[in-house]
């Protein structure tokens, strides 16, 4: 199928951008690296009356690295991100790229296009809700900027107003004793994702702060403080790794299984994914957990 028809603008100043959409009073939408986009007005899903192409929009092709963030301007590409020195700052960022479709796909969506976008199962989000990233809003009031938790609301669904564009999102640095772990299970490499965890564990003195996000388990990133479940198989004397991945998918059976809120479909039943996340999260806390003790080895060295 073709899209139906549509006027196209490009505009080259933010404010511009921000001007072309509220004008379209929600009848026009944001194509960044269209890798969504492109299929959803192919397939007819959406008719938009007017397309705002962003790409050539001044300053959104940024990569900043400062106070303690790094932040993703709106029309970096993905694969831009899997390879730029500066984002390894941002260890599960970069984990979590390859998993992203194809390299091909990664050419060319964005990192802020896929959290615009919203896919339950998308792996992005997840990254940004499990490090704590702020998503920055440009719309005609000025600049806002939303917790990445507060951010996702449902399935495709978003804090964004009809007339607002994500400007950038704001990774934070991996501090000194953060270890990360991320990985999901798909029918093919390059599917969206049955299920997935990102994880993040830090560890400062007697402190430890561990957590968990799902993805493609609910109609959003699903993020949960694990500490005392990690605490608990730690002081057990469980932290030899193996032994550690299987204490603690018994530590995390309870709260593995709330997280898992979708029902069953023609891929996977609520059961399966139930047990494939919480045979994930317990792999991957024990990971990340592992990652930061070696962190602060080094910096004790
Ligand atoms: C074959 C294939 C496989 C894929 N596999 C995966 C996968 O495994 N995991 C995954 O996460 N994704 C996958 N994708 C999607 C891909 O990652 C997209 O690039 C991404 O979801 C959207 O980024 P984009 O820049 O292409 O956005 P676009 O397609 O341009 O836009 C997507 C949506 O977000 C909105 N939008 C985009 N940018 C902004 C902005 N700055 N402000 C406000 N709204 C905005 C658009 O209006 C649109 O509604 C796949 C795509 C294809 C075609």
């Amino acid at each position: 199928m073709k899209a139906a028809p549509f006027a196209y603008v490009r505009p080259s100043s933010l404010s511009d951008a921000v001007a072309e959409l509220a004008a379209t009073e929600g009848e026009g939408k944001v194509i960044a690296g269209g890798q969504s986009l492109t299929p959803v007005l192919a397939m007819r899903l959406a008719r938009p009356e007017t397309l705002i192409d962003i790409t050539a929009v001044a300053g959104l092709d940024q990569i900043v690295d400062a106070d303690g963030v790094v932040e993703i301007g709106a029309t970096v590409r993905q694969r831009r991100v899997e390879r730029d020195p500066v984002c390894s700052m941002v260890p599960l960022l970069r984990a979590a790229m390859p998993w992203v479709g194809h390299r091909e796909i990664r050419s060319r969506g964005t990192v802020c296009g896929s959290v615009a976008h919203a896919d339950p199962a998308a792996e992005l989000p997840a990254v940004a809700s499990c490090v704590d990233a702020g998503v920055v809003i440009a719309g005609p009031g000025g600049s806002r900027s939303v917790l990445a938790r507060e951010f996702f609301t449902g399935a495709m669904m978003t804090a964004l107003g009809q007339d607002e564009i994500v400007s950038a999102v704001r990774f934070p640095v991996a501090a000194p004793g953060e270890g990360f772990g991320f990985a999901e299970i798909a029918r093919r490499h390059g599917d969206f994702a049955l299920a997935g965890v990102a994880a993040r564990v830090r560890l400062d003195g007697e402190t430890v702060d561990a957590v968990l996000t799902g993805f493609g388990i609910s109609d959003r990133p699903v993020t949960r403080a694990v500490s005392d479940e990690l605490i608990t198989v730690v002081r057990a004397g469980g932290s030899e790794s193996g032994r550690m991945a299987d204490d603690l998918r018994e530590a995390l059976s309870t709260v593995a299984d709330e997280m898992v809120d979708t029902d069953g479909d023609a891929h996977a039943s609520r059961d399966y994914r139930r047990r494939l996340f919480r045979t994930l999260a317990a792999r991957e806390l024990s990971k990340a957990y592992h990652r930061a003790r070696s962190d602060i080895d080094e910096v004790n060295e």
